[in-house]
């Protein structure tokens, strides 16, 4: 694990660090499975670049894939969606992160998420949104599918 401190700040040196830093959060229920999140509507090279919205007093989030514009709901952030800002890096003020999904697993599968964002102009990390998951389904599904913004 290769965080850096910067201004205060847990700095990553790849998306695998972001999990590893999902996994050391307390105040929450523990950590036990992290996703990066990809694109899948790219071929052979998935695409992990996304801008973000999130509101984490209402547990909604929303990804959009650079590449192809296309987006994803949290759960189901659609229908109780506040319309938060975009996303920007609090460190450097870009708006494009990488994305990994953080879950507690009971049973068959997660009851809670929480979503972690890694700037991909400085590596600064930070957690963005978490929500209960009503019906437990497999970390891979919390993103629900792709959909494109009107
Ligand atoms: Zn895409
Ligand atoms: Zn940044």
């Amino acid at each position: 694990m290769t965080l850096r401190q910067l201004h205060g700040r847990p700095v990553t040196e790849d998306v695998s660090d972001l999990s590893d830093w999902l996994r050391t959060l307390d105040d929450c229920p523990a950590i036990t499975v992290t996703q990066p999140l990809s694109c899948a509507d790219h071929g052979d090279e998935p695409a992990t670049w996304f801008y973000v919205e999130a509101d984490p007093a209402a547990g909604v989030a929303r990804v959009r894939c650079l590449g192809c514009g296309r987006a994803r709901h949290l759960l189901d952030s659609e229908k109780n969606w506040t319309y938060p800002p975009t996303w920007q890096c609090g460190n450097c003020r870009h708006s494009i992160a990488e994305v990994v999904t953080g879950g507690h697993e009971s049973g068959g599968g997660v009851d809670w998420v929480a979503v972690a964002v890694r700037c991909v102009e400085c590596g600064s990390v930070s957690g963005v949104t978490d929500a209960v998951v009503p019906a437990e389904a497999p970390i891979g599904q919390v993103f629900g599918r792709t959909a494109a913004i009107r």
